[in-house]
């Protein structure tokens, strides 16, 4: 223990002359290292050339932490409840008697909270310090939860619906939570599973219009009756199916808001708390896999300089998917076959078991490898995937004794969705991967993970929340430009996070976990003036 202690620092600070922490600002000169590539015809033969480049980037941080409120969709669902319990448990210091232990609560699991940076060496040690401690962030004790729900049950209750929490933990939080009633959502039941109609008792009425108002007028209230300083909004709501883009209805900004006028019946609930949000210049962020983000909504979100980011949480499965083919490529191993399983019992799995949902599930899973396989023309010959997956899907749900279900998909990752209530939230997801390794050997990996969904979805909601409205505070300048500007409002950064990244148009994806995570480091040492994390050691060898 004395060695981990040793370690470890809460806090740091650098002293450089690139960095200058002000009053209201730090601001820091860094110095991007990157490559030109060149493609040229030399002595008759076409060669790549590749030219190192230097370029001076200027970062620009308020340092002033706003009291934030966080307005969540579906505030009253597993992830909605379950995060704001834990955060009241957190800023309440609250413990609880499990069957093992007193429990604390904490944030584990939490990218910002519950993990370190490596600072540098110190006696031949290496010295970490806490994720959160790089720049100035919302301490997310101080947040303000709020939101909407199409179901009126008060976040007491949805706790209690929610099944994740232990019970003695809920009956300490009751008292905090009873009197938190999420506002009326908007409701269209033809983007979500017919079994979801039973919840819905908390609807706003009106044209879509009408309802996008009531939305702004719902968001500057809440900012008007808590006095925070800004304000968040994330999709946890229902996966809804995904929406039709189609030419003059939502491909442009101005044919969206003309349908809006129209009251089209294709923009899905999702887009209309978007259109909301970026009128409003509230950040927006869609935690679920459908298409929210159709691109007239995107240009409308750029045009307005108006943080968007998603899409759909990545949590478990994918979480490990990422992982674990970014090691099978990288070690030059050929993964052939990934078949990816799951079966859960709560709300979502249920709105889930209808084709129409699964299939933006399926979608957002679908492209998670591409990046990987991409990488290494060594092992795919280029257009190569791996092999063509036929899956046959059997339920053994009572009310569907048998679904077969034939998907050929010409790309690695296939994934299959059961509802079983009986599980509750504790998802099962089990994955197999088949790969050739040397010399024609194949090798097969199989992973069964058990664990409560909700749990692992609310840190991760909290880091997006906690990003987002950092990244709002960075300013930045590339050599040559006149003016700083903020990040691009479609955030890639937040990639780490979510299954499907949005990014901005003409970005590469960039799926691989491990990549994701030094991006997001990276950037935020930049803002402080410090190198990126090279691993590399060299003062020891
Ligand atoms: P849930 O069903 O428990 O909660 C969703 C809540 O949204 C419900 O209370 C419902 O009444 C409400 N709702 C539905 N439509 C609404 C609307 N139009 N406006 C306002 N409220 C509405 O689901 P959950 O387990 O909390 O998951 C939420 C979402 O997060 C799902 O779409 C799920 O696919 C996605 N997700 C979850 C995880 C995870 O690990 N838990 C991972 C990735 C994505």
């Amino acid at each position: 223990a004395d060695q981990i202690g040793k370690m470890f620092v809460e806090k740091f600070r650098v002293e450089s002359p690139n960095v200058r922490y002000g009053e209201e600002e730090i601001e820091a000169v860094y110095h991007y290292e990157t490559t030109d590539l060149v493609h040229e015809s030399r002595d008759g033969a076409y060669q790549w050339i590749v030219r190192p480049k230097r370029v001076r980037y200027d970062f620009k941080t308020q340092t002033r932490v706003p009291k934030l409120g966080v307005m969540l969709v579906g505030w009253g669902g597993n992830n909605g409840s379950t995060l704001t319990a834990g955060v009241i448990a957190n800023r309440e210091g609250i413990s609880w008697v499990t069957k093992d232990k007193v429990q604390q609560a904490d944030y584990f699991g939490s990218l910002t909270q519950a993990s370190t940076i490596r600072v540098g060496s110190y006696n031949g040690e290496e010295i970490y310090a806490p994720f959160k401690s790089l720049l100035p962030m919302v301490n997310p004790d101080d947040i303000v939860f709020g939101g909407w729900d199409i179901s009126n049950m008060n976040m007491a209750d949805a706790m209690g619906r929610a099944k994740v929490l232990d019970i003695d933990l809920q009956k300490q939080l009751r008292p905090y939570m009873e009197s938190m009633v999420p506002l009326p959502g908007i409701f269209e039941p033809d983007f979500v599973a017919a079994n979801q109609g039973a919840r819905a008792n908390n609807v706003i009425k009106g044209t879509k219009s009408e309802q996008v108002q009531q939305i702004i007028k719902d968001i500057r209230e809440f900012k008007e009756q808590t006095q925070v300083d800004k304000v968040v909004v994330l999709w946890t709501a229902n996966t809804e199916r995904y929406s039709n883009v189609i030419v003059g209805l939502n491909d442009t900004m101005e044919n969206l808001m003309a349908s809006l006028e129209k009251n089209e019946t294709e923009i899905s609930p999702s887009t209309l708390y978007g259109i909301a949000c970026v009128l409003e210049n509230v950040p927006y962020i869609n935690g679920s896999p459908q298409n929210t983000f159709v691109p007239g909504l995107i240009e409308m979100a750029i045009q307005r300089n108006s943080l968007i980011g998603g899409d759909d949480f990545k949590s478990g499965q994918t979480k490990m998917k990422s992982v674990l083919v970014e090691f099978l490529v990288g070690a030059g191993i050929k993964p052939t076959s990934i078949v990816s399983y799951n079966h859960l019992g709560n709300n979502d799995g249920m709105n889930l078991s209808a084709p129409q949902t699964f299939r933006s599930k399926e979608i957002s899973k679908s492209n998670v490898v591409d990046d990987m396989v991409s990488s290494n023309g060594i092992l795919y010959e280029p257009g190569e995937h791996p092999d063509h997956v036929i899956v046959i899907k059997v339920g053994f749900n009572a009310q569907i004794p048998l679904i077969i279900y034939w998907t050929t998909l010409q790309n690695p990752s296939v994934a299959l969705l059961q509802y079983v209530p009986y599980v509750g939230d504790s998802k099962r997801a089990m994955d197999e991967y088949t790969s050739e390794i040397f010399m024609g050997g194949r090798s097969t990996i199989v992973l069964h993970n058990t664990c409560e969904d909700s749990l692992l979805a609310a840190p991760i909601i909290l880091d997006l929340v906690l990003l987002a409205e950092l990244s709002t505070r960075i300013q930045l300048k590339e050599e040559g430009e006149g003016k700083f500007h903020s990040f691009h409002p479609v955030s890639a950064i937040l990639s780490y996070l979510t299954k499907a990244p949005l990014v901005p148009p003409s970005t590469p994806v960039v799926n691989a976990l491990a990549k994701q995570r030094a991006m997001l480091e990276n950037i935020l040492r930049a803002c402080v003036g410090l190198a990126p994390e090279n691993n590399m050691n060299l003062e020891y060898k």
